[in-house]
């Protein structure tokens, strides 16, 4: 049975305003607004496309309208700095057992009842303060460098409501030899990939449900934008990884996860890995309980039936993350929590059976046939 949401608790779609009195944030230009008629301007940054009258807020909350101008209260705010295994992002094809040092600032366009990180992305529309650090564009790379990092990741909250965060400090990164990444909802729009695609080499994107309904009902957003996002990030050459979170009966049904899964496979190719997560009780989501192993499993065998080739099961912790061949099944790479460790893979190929492991990074990672 499905558990009910009160309708109190449903995302609201409204643009906002601040309270009276409430000191204004500083501000800078943003890229990706529109001028309309009486200085109202339309965001084209990601799918809601909000028209912001003038002295509000986007549902975001992070990107205003100040005098007839889009201004983001975000650049060079970040609310969280970590070198973080690429495997936590989860991309488990790109650049394995490297340091993604990875920001974020408040802010999202998405409001999920269950999100992870709501005291960061839900602060403003929640009426808290979130404390911020001053970390500009060229602290971040140096900030990178210094802990070894192979590239730079845009993640925790939504980057696309950080878009111009994301630019200058990927310029910059790819100046320094660093790969960019993006953890993403995948709400961005072709306005928005069109500039982020040279700057980005790799995509974790959230594909939450493959039911419009669960879009519009628990994240108030639609599933069709992602999926176009999804098919011009692989279609711009950007590496993507597809995640989904199982939230007992929300999305978890096989036949949908059929559906979703045999998707991926037709538009974005059966090597594309897809993470299937499991859900604990958070924020607004409380009274469920966590998704049971057996259904994490159980969707493991949903999408290999439906032809990929690489499905992990994530946040269990018997969890099967090890990546095989897609030929032979030998073990490829072995993993254990965030830790990975080469095992057959040489120099990007099965020890076994030579068959080549779809990714980035893999022929470079760890002693090549030659030398070991
Ligand atoms: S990023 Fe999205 S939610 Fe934020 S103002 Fe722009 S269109 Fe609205």
């Amino acid at each position: 049975m499905r558990p009910t949401i009160p309708p109190s608790e449903f995302p609201r779609q409204r643009a906002s305003a601040h309270s009276p009195g409430e000191p204004l944030m500083a501000a800078s230009p943003a890229i990706l607004g529109l001028a309309e008629a009486n200085d109202e301007v339309r965001c084209v940054a990601c799918a809601h496309r909000c028209l912001i009258r003038p002295g509000r807020a986007g549902i975001c909350r992070v990107r205003e309208n100040r005098d007839g101008r889009l201004v983001t209260t975000v650049f060079g705010q970040a609310v969280a700095a970590n070198a973080d295994p690429i495997e936590k992002k989860p991309l488990f094809h790109f650049h394995p057992a490297s340091v993604a040092f990875s920001i974020a600032t408040r802010g999202c366009n998405f409001h999920c009842l269950h999100c992870q990180n709501w005291a960061i992305s839900q602060a403003e529309r929640d009426g808290r303060s979130v404390r911020t650090f001053d970390l500009p564009p060229d602290a971040v790379v140096a900030a990178a460098l210094a802990a070894g990092s192979r590239s730079v990741a845009y993640t925790y909250t939504e980057p696309t409501v950080f878009i111009e965060y994301v630019v200058a400090t990927a310029r910059l990164a790819l100046d320094a030899g660093l790969a960019n990444v993006l953890v993403t909802n995948g709400y961005e729009t072709p306005e928005a990939l069109d500039v982020l695609a040279p700057l980005i080499q790799a995509a974790n994107v959230d594909l939450k449900s493959f039911d419009d309904r669960f879009y519009r009902r628990i994240l108030g957003a639609r599933l069709a934008p992602v999926l176009a996002t999804l098919v011009e990030m692989r279609r711009q050459g950007i590496w993507v990884e597809v995640t989904t979170l199982l939230i007992p009966g929300l999305n978890d049904d096989p036949v949908e996860l059929a559906r979703l899964a045999g998707w991926i496979a037709t538009e974005l190719g059966p090597e594309t890995p897809w993470h299937v997560s499991r859900f604990f009780p958070t924020y607004r989501l409380t009274d469920l309980d966590p998704t049971p192993a057996a259904t994490i499993r159980r969707a493991v065998e949903v999408g290999r039936a439906a032809g990929l080739r690489h499905v992990y099961s994530g946040n269990l912790a018997d969890g099967d993350e090890d990546t095989r061949c897609a030929e032979c099944g030998e073990t490829l790479i072995r993993r254990r929590g965030f830790a990975a460790e080469r095992a057959a893979l040489v120099d990007g190929r099965c020890g076994r059976c030579g068959h080549s492991l779809a990714g980035v990074g893999l022929a470079e990672w760890g002693p090549s046939r030659a030398q070991s």
